[in-house]
């Protein structure tokens, strides 16, 4: 049997039987893997804490021919998003890990998908402001699988976005300038959120407090992300219900 180690994300487990769990995780190197932990559901199991969602981790792992199914030998912990500096940034945990495994093929190595993972969870432990991380997360993995449209000019006309914002066209999930609207009415962007759209394309995630910020923006580019993931996704994700339902 070939073992492999190297830097994953765990993604969710779930229950095996009496004492193992099914581990999902996202290698830096090998794509997304399942895999069975041993002894993972008992508590003097070697694995305690390493299997939360979006934990960072070094795992060796063995591959069986003709079996889905890799098998977990050993799960050390690099980094934990519950040593996170902001207490908000814990109910982000499932909904950051959700959205990872429903973009993450199996086994089709994804480095820069695993990059983009790790280093919002590092951002995520130097206390990065929550909101601004979670938007820049949804743009980032929506350009890396390239369906998040252009913030630089109005598709239908060409003008410069940053001078009246833009709406998000509710039938092809582009966004245009007021002008070019017609009666298609998706979310709107002021030249505030296009501003930080732009920024974001350049910045790292542990420089966004740096970045200028308002609860408008905030509000204005979770309408449309929501949109773009729902429409992209062909569905609604559990845990931005989750995230809605503890937010009012
Ligand atoms: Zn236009």
């Amino acid at each position: 049997m070939p073992q492999f180690t190297s830097e994953a994300l765990v993604l969710r487990t779930y229950r095996l039987g009496e004492a193992d769990r099914i581990v999902v995780f996202l290698t830096s190197d090998r794509g997304k893997k399942r895999g069975v932990a041993k002894g993972a559901r008992k508590t003097r199991s070697r694995f305690v804490g390493a299997l939360e969602p979006l934990t960072h981790v070094q795992v060796s792992y063995y591959e069986r021919e003709h079996r889905d199914l890799v098998r977990v030998n050993d799960v050390e912990m690099l980094r934990s998003p519950w040593s996170a500096l902001d207490p908000d940034a814990l109910t982000y945990v499932g909904y950051f890990a959700e959205l990872i495994d429903e973009w993450a093929p199996e086994a089709d190595p994804n480095e820069r998908l695993y990059r983009l993972g790790a280093s919002v969870i590092e951002a995520m432990v130097v206390g990065t402001p929550t909101e601004r991380l979670a938007r820049y997360f949804e743009y980032w993995l929506l350009r890396l699988q390239g369906v998040y449209p252009s913030v630089l000019a109005c598709h239908g006309c060409g003008a410069d976005l940053q001078d009246d914002g833009a709406r998000l066209s509710a039938r092809d999930a582009l966004f245009l300038c007021p002008g070019c609207l017609g009666g298609s009415q998706g979310p709107a962007l002021s030249p505030a959120s296009i501003a930080f759209l732009r920024e974001a394309a350049r910045a790292r995630p542990s420089s966004l407090g740096d970045l200028s910020w308002s609860v408008r923006v905030g509000r204005e580019l979770e309408a449309a992300h929501h949109v773009l993931i729902t429409t992209h996704l062909e569905k609604e994700l559990k845990s931005m219900r989750v995230l809605k339902e503890l937010r009012h």
